[in-house]
């Protein structure tokens, strides 16, 4: 049985609160995998290191309980595009508005039990594709400054540019300070996204003063450092590619992430012909699974 709260970890200090959300995509697991894992180390830590200071608490989150079941990415609509006041104030009878609205209380809540101050809420999600690992983080310059110390690429302006998802939502919201981004930490099945996830919550809990910079494990780094030596160090959004659902969308085979592509490259099929790029530039998340309203993004390699 998966539970909403999977685990928190506080020693009663003082300090920030840093919620980690895994699984708001059901068929991402490596997320739920690598959190049950991070905590049940944090708990050791301190049998191996009685001195282990941990300032504030970690909490993390499962997003759509029954897709996860399921292991698919949603039951009837995507749980991380549907966060706005409309859908807060007339959910519909999905399975996903009655997850989000249990996701939002549990979040709601821990904001209102932290004052609304130094809070981060971290996303933790893989691809259907392979070759890429990446950083979305909002403009705020905090935001910023976390991702960068991840070693993985980051990806500029894409939160702005998608309507519903938590992140974005939480980020904007006005009567609470709250530092969000997302880690996309590599293919859903690779075991390596499971390491490379607690990777990069451990980076987070370190750079956010949580614990200090040599009182936790750093083995996992160098997975990140290795697998994003050849990638972009920062990169921006041009282009998004929405599919309708009947428009019987299909990516041409064979794209990971960070592929270049250039201007007039056939990208995809769906009923209307070919779909080619308007753009030179890498392509980011090309759609291989049955479900999904995004089929492709295009990014500009800015350093
Ligand atoms: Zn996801």
């Amino acid at each position: 049985m998966l539970k909403r709260i999977l685990g928190s970890y506080s020693q009663g200090r003082p300090g920030p609160l840093l919620i980690c959300t895994v699984g708001l995509h059901g068929n991402e697991w490596a997320g739920v995998e690598a959190l049950q894992l991070l905590l049940a180390m944090l708990e050791d830590e301190l049998v191996a290191n009685p001195s282990f200071e941990f300032f504030g608490k970690l909490v993390a989150i499962a997003g759509n309980i029954p897709a996860l079941k399921i292991k698919q990415r949603y039951v009837n609509c995507d749980l991380n595009r549907i966060w706005n006041q409309r859908n807060f104030e007339n959910p519909g009878n999905e399975v996903e508005f009655g997850e989000m609205v249990k996701v939002k209380q549990v979040i709601d809540d821990l904001i209102l039990e932290w004052g609304g101050e130094n809070i981060y809420l971290f996303d933790l999600h893989t691809t259907t594709a392979e070759g890429g690992i990446f950083l979305l983080p909002t403009l705020e310059e905090q935001s910023i400054s976390i991702a960068k110390t991840m070693h993985a690429p980051i990806i500029i302006g894409l939160v702005e540019k998608l309507n519903g998802t938590m992140v974005k939502y939480y980020a904007e919201k006005q009567d609470a300070d709250i530092t969000a981004l997302v880690f996309e930490a590599g293919q859903h099945d690779d075991p390596l996204s499971v390491n490379r996830t607690i990777a990069a919550v451990i980076n987070c809990i370190r750079t956010i003063g949580s614990v200090a910079p040599d009182d936790i494990d750093n083995r996992f780094e160098q997975l990140l450092i290795d697998y994003a030596r050849d990638l972009p160090v920062m990169a921006r959004f041009l282009h998004g590619h929405h599919i309708a659902p009947d428009d019987g969308f299909v990516m041409k085979p064979g794209y990971k992430n960070f592929d270049p592509i250039s201007r007039g490259e056939v990208l995809a099929q769906d009923r209307y012909g070919s779909i080619k790029s308007d753009f030179s530039g890498m392509i980011l998340m090309p759609l291989y699974q049955n479900k999904g309203d995004d089929g492709f993004f295009i990014i500009e390699k800015i350093q």
